[in-house]
């Protein structure tokens, strides 16, 4: 069996392609090797042992040794170098790398197969006693921290203590002689330390850091990482050995990382750092300033009097820029590249496609398609849709100065300005005057929606990620800062104090929903691009893609910004959303509060001509697209007042008495009121509300069909049914005000019955309930709470600590629990398209913008995904990619 795949001088006996085998860095080193990239001469121990080290406690295969030892042999032959050799001594490095990028694992050791003798050799050969020296002591200083367990810091103090008693101040500054005493106090350390001393047998050194690389697999943080990426164990690390090369050989030399486009702004200009003298990862660790590559680099660098590297060694740039753009070509991806010069050549040692931000992802993906290295739908895989939040919110300023009065969590992103205010009621009210406003709540409920509605952004003191205010301004696609514990709010004097700093109602702040962080005063913006590059890949998206992608909303506003995002119709209008506006929450009230039937008619004729106009409104922002409205779902509690001064208020605002409204607080109050009454229960006990509702879309159809000249096919959707009687009581009721809406109109009216979909007794007899429905809408909000028996509202208090001990992978009402709710949606579409095969299926709440979900929804083959508005291109993304 081969465990050891060679690499170098030309020729690899590994590709690109055994990634699995050979993990990212072998098999890239491999490729590189292939394609006649100066490579160092080295081999991958593959995956396959790392499994059977893991299996076997610690053992190798019985072949290992003798391969290793091949292969050692093959390098030391392209080199000229041998183990142990007392001219020219072999020095490799020891770098693990599985399948994808994984920190926890072993950090490399460089400089393996120096010891007490071979420093000697070095010095001798390179003509460099400084060199060598310290060489030796990065190596035991490595060695020791990474494979024998020691600490860095240990390591750190003596050589701080030694340049304090030479008054030196630079690491530069030692010399060979320093570091030799220096060195004798490392060897020290380890003996003292551990009982033994520091292995002096380069194949000892090899061995015990292969085992490291191997162990490290296993090692805690390791394991967490995986569980937290859904990395199987069974993967492995391969272990990569490569002979050294030196950066460190004098002022020739040098060591460097770049990516072959600029990674932030997608820019196709080569950008990276490098350090002249130096070694491995001195240019991540900070020690000195790193230098520009490019000459253009340089002059917008902070360091202009700096040379870069094309400037200090022109001909090693030139190799180096020509093997980047070799390498863009062959991999036709944006690459992240480390390299070595010694003493004038150029080394490549590392090469793996780059991280990017989501603006820069956009950016090459259109480029290299517009460069012919990549296909158009290539380029709409090339964009994580989940990146696009970045792309269509207003962002601050990179370069603006921040004046941070606070930090809370990234609740919702984009960055808004405004003035402070404290109630949703003024915020309406100075936003109608044009003003721009932040509205800052200790936390916000449902009756803060219309001041939600009218601010910049919202920023909360207290609730996570998912509390109220995080979830509706997503929803609406406004920044908010949710649970700046920091600052304390005091409604009665109109501040907020944060950090002993005071700031009044009327004050300008701002916050960054994109990091949490909340800014004295107004801060400069930049604003998000829509056309240009992102219209193109859209376009490209909606070619491949399937389903269809709607929106959830309510407002014209909101529907107008869905639209302009590319929905294809509305998928869910809440239309309690309408009666929570301050001049119709008062007839709802009245409506809630009254005893008898002809009571609720008679507010409810008062809602009728409101709710109409919002209906023709949308209908006609639509424009024959698609519209599905929900009829009236919440416990009808939620409309009224809970405080005492509230409830005078409102009992007089109405006109009944303080005893009645109470009485009335008391029947409606429930023990929970999420499985209480409300949904379709609403409707069957209160079927002039249904019926109320149901005339306003009727009338509202035929008003904007004959404005628009597009007819209107509404889709009226019943919430919460479980039982199929429930759905055809309401359903006749629906069909009776259809056909006398027909009559008075004196035409006919097109129009769809369905039902969402939320419980699990819905799916499981969906076969029955598509006997009267024209559509399912899979509501996985409720169906997940449903499904888990968790009310969401209630979760805050267990769900992390469930998150800490990895019982969710990931939040179920983010991201869809696909084995249990997503197996439930598939029997409501296997079961519903049994009775009705064109039955129209969809999905709505959060999971219809979650591209993991979205994907899913492709592979059951639902018709459409919808979502809130600012979710939209994500999700015309996500369904592109869920199509390819
Ligand atoms: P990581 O996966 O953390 O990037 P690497 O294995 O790439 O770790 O090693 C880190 C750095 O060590 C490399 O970027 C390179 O500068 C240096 N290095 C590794 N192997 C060699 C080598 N054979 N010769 C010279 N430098 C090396
Ligand atoms: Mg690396
Ligand atoms: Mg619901």
């Amino acid at each position: 069996h081969k465990w050891v795949y060679t690499f170098g001088d030309g020729a690899a006996e590994g590709t690109a392609g055994m990634r699995d085998l050979l993990g990212g860095k072998g098999a890239n080193l491999a490729e590189m090797s292939n394609s006649g990239v100066p490579v160092p001469p080295g081999f991958t121990i593959t995956t396959e042992v790392c499994t059977h080290f893991t299996k076997t406690d610690g053992t190798y295969p019985d072949e290992l040794k003798a391969q290793v030892e091949d292969a050692l042999d093959k390098v030391g032959k392209t080199t000229g170098r041998r183990f142990g050799d007392m001219s020219k001594p072999l020095l490799v490095s020891v770098r693990s790398g599985a399948r994808v990028s994984m920190p926890g694992m072993m950090d490399t050791v460089l400089n393996l197969g120096l010891n007490d003798d071979t420093v000697g050799a070095l010095a001798e050969d390179a003509g460099d006693a400084r060199f060598a020296y310290d060489s030796y002591r990065r190596f035991i200083q490595m060695y020791g921290d990474v494979v024998m367990g020691l600490e860095h810091h240990d390591f750190e103090a003596i050589l701080e203590t030694y340049k304090d008693e030479k008054s030196l101040n630079l690491d530069t500054d030692l010399t060979a002689d320093d570091w030799q005493t220096i060195i004798e106090r490392y060897k020290q350390l380890v003996v003292d330390q551990l009982g033994k001393p520091f292995p002096q047998d380069p194949r000892d050194q090899l061995w015990g850091a292969i085992g490291a690389v191997f162990g490290s697999w296993m090692n805690a943080r390791a394991i967490t990482y995986r569980r937290l990426h859904q990395i199987p164990e069974s993967w492995g690390t391969a272990v990569n050995v490569q002979a050294m090369v030196f950066g460190n050989m004098g002022d020739t030399s040098a060591t460097g990382v770049a990516f072959t486009r600029n990674p932030s702004t997608g820019e196709n200009k080569l950008y990276g750092e490098f350090l002249v003298n130096a070694q491995g990862e001195d240019v991540v660790a900070g020690i000195r300033t790193p230098q520009a590559i490019t000459e253009e680099a340089r002059m917008e660098s902070s360091a202009p009097e700096k040379p870069s590297l094309e400037q200090a060694m022109p001909e090693a740039f030139q190799e180096f820029r020509d093997i980047c753009n070799r390498l863009e070509r062959h991999y036709r991806e944006m690459q992240d590249v480390e390299f070595t010069i010694e003493r004038g050549k150029l080394w490549m040692l590392q090469t793996r496609s780059g991280k990017r931000t989501a603006k820069a992802a956009l950016k090459i993906a259109v480029d290299m398609v517009d460069e012919g290295l990549i296909t158009e739908e290539e380029a709409v895989t090339r964009v994580d849709p989940a990146s696009l939040d970045q792309l269509l919110h207003p962002t601050i300023d990179p370069a603006a100065e921040r004046n941070v009065v606070a930090t809370g969590l990234p609740a919702s992103p984009g960055a808004a300005s405004g003035e402070i205010v404290f109630s949703s009621d003024e915020a309406e009210r100075l936003a109608n005057q044009g003003k721009a406003v932040i509205l800052v709540r200790i936390e916000t409920s449902p009756e803060d929606i219309h001041g939600m509605h009218a601010a910049e952004g919202i920023l909360t003191t207290r609730g996570g990620m998912t509390s109220h205010a995080a979830v509706v301004a997503r929803g609406m696609g406004k920044p908010c800062v949710s649970g700046a514990g920091g600052i304390r709010v005091d409604y009665q004097a109109g501040t907020l104090t944060s950090a002993g700093k005071t700031l009044k109602a009327g004050e300008i702040i701002t916050i960054d929903g994109a990091n949490g962080q909340v800014l004295a005063g107004s801060v400069p913006m930049l604003k998000p691009e829509l056309s240009g590059d992102f219209a193109r890949l859209m376009e490209w998206a909606d070619k491949v893609r399937r389903m269809r992608v709607r929106t959830n909303a309510e407002t014209p506003a909101d529907a107008r910004a869905a639209r302009d995002f590319g929905a294809e119709g509305i998928g869910l209008c809440r239309t309690e959303h309408m009666f929570f506006d301050a001049e119709r929450i008062g007839d709802m009230r009245e409506m809630i509060v009254a005893d008898t039937e002809e009571g609720r008619r008679a507010a409810l004729d008062k809602l009728l001509p409101m709710q109409r106009s919002d209906f023709v409104e949308l209908f006609e922002i639509m424009a024959g697209l698609p519209v599905t409205i929900r009829l009236l779902d919440p416990p009808l509690h939620e409309f009224l007042p809970k405080s005492p001064e509230e409830i005078e208020e409102v009992a007089s605002a109405i006109g009944v008495s303080k005893t009645k409204l109470k009485r009335r607080l008391e029947q409606l109050e429930e023990f929970n009121p999420m499985l209480g009454h409300r949904g379709c229960r609403l409707a069957v006990s209160y079927p002039e509300i249904a019926e109320m509702q149901a005339r306003a879309i009727f009338e509202a159809a035929v008003e904007a069909g004959k404005r628009t000249g597009n007819p209107v096919r509404p889709e009226i959707m019943i919430p919460l049914v479980g039982l199929k009687a429930e759905l055809d009581i309401v359903k006749a009721r629906i069909d009776a005000v259809a056909e006398t809406v027909a009559k008075e109109a004196g035409q006919e009216i097109q129009y769809d019955v369905g039902t969402m979909v939320e419980l699990p007794r819905a799916c499981l007899i969906a076969d029955k309930i598509a006997e009267s429905a024209h559509f399912f809408s899979f509501g996985t909000n409720d169906l997940t709470q449903t499904t888990f028996g968790i009310s969401r509202d209630d979760a805050a208090s267990f769900l992390p600590t469930y998150q800490a001990q990895n019982i969710f992978e990931t939040d179920p009402f983010v991201s869809m629990d696909i084995e249990g709710v997503g197996a439930l949606v598939k029997i409501g579409v296997e079961r519903g398209r049994q009775t009705r095969p064109d039955i129209k299926l969809g999905i709505c709440g959060e999971h219809g913008g979650d591209p993991a979900s979205i994907a899913f929804c492709e592979t059951v083959g639902l018709d459409y995904v919808s979502c809130s508005p600012f979710r939209v291109p994500i999700a015309r993304l996500a369904a592109a990619q869920a199509a390819l």
